[in-house]
């Protein structure tokens, strides 16, 4: 699913009395937080339930090795836009969205980052009668502003990257213990959450690993599924493009038959496991 940039202003787009957002707030001067985002997408289909306009926050605390948005690391990159103006952008797809449960997802880069901004765009979201979906690394204390977006998810796409807190060092620069702490806060608030994991071979795959995720996954409340997700160098160019070293270029995605043994060992905790065909 490509994204892309958004330009041109459009506050107020849809401004007739019966817009939702139109309550004498969605003009040009009107106050909003002001977001950093890389590009949008307006038709996503995994990321949430129903069609999805999905936005993809710039900026990333994370370093993960296989990162297919390398360009979004940077929290200076992208563009800035005003909430509102965003919201009005999402209105004129709306009709589109709301059927099948569909609706807004905040991805990135890692939308923890801005946590405020998209608060107030997934409040307006619910007043355009939209579901919201945070889809994170859930690298970040659980703070009053986090705490405040929470609120606003109908769901959490939470990416678990490795159990083991030396290898997830190594594999994305980073402790996992924001994470874990962070997917414990979501279930203890009961949103429904889905836990996706990277199969990437030699680093996510040991028996051990999977046995762990598992476990843990289990643990947890509210866990609608486990989504595994197999590793691909598509993003490969976009290092390329900023002078960076990939560092996985010798690393094959995953077999059907590795994808399938990880499936199958997850079986047992009783967690429903999606993943896409493989060959
Ligand atoms: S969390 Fe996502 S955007 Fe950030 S480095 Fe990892 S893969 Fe890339």
């Amino acid at each position: 699913m490509g994204g892309r940039t958004i330009g041109g202003g459009i506050a107020g787009v849809a401004g007739a009395a019966r817009d939702p957002l139109a309550a004498g707030d969605a003009g040009p001067g009107a106050a909003s937080t002001t977001v950093r985002i890389h590009s949008v997408t307006t038709f996503g289909t995994v990321d949430g339930p129903g069609i999805r306009y999905v936005v993809f926050f710039q900026g990333c605390p994370l370093r993960c090795r296989y990162c297919h948005n390398r360009d979004m690391w940077g929290r200076r990159g992208g563009r800035e836009w005003r909430v509102l103006d965003l919201a009005a952008d999402i209105e004129r797809y709306a009709p589109y969205l709301r059927p099948a449960g569909g609706g807004v997802t905040a991805g990135g880069g890692e939308p923890l980052l801005q946590a405020a901004g998209i608060t107030e765009l997934f409040s307006l979201a619910h007043r355009l009668g939209l579901t919201t979906a945070l889809d994170t690394s859930g690298h970040s204390t659980v703070s009053p502003p986090v705490e405040s977006l929470l609120d606003e998810c109908d769901l959490v796409l939470l990416d678990i990257k490795q159990m083991d807190d030396a290898r997830h060092r190594e594999l994305t620069g980073v402790s996992n213990r924001l994470t874990l702490e962070f997917a414990r806060g979501v279930a203890r608030r009961r949103i429904p959450l889905r836990l996706r994991y990277v199969v990437l071979p030699g680093y996510t795959t040991d028996p051990a690993d999977i046995a762990a995720f598992g476990e843990f996954a289990a643990s947890l409340s509210g866990v609608e599924q486990i989504e595994l997700l197999p590793y691909h160098a598509m993003g490969r160019y976009k290092w390329e493009a900023v002078g960076a070293r990939y560092a996985l270029h010798d690393v094959d995605p995953p077999t059907a038959e590795e994808m399938h043994r990880i499936r199958e060992q997850l079986a047992p905790f009783s967690v429903p496991v999606r993943m896409p065909e493989v060959r």
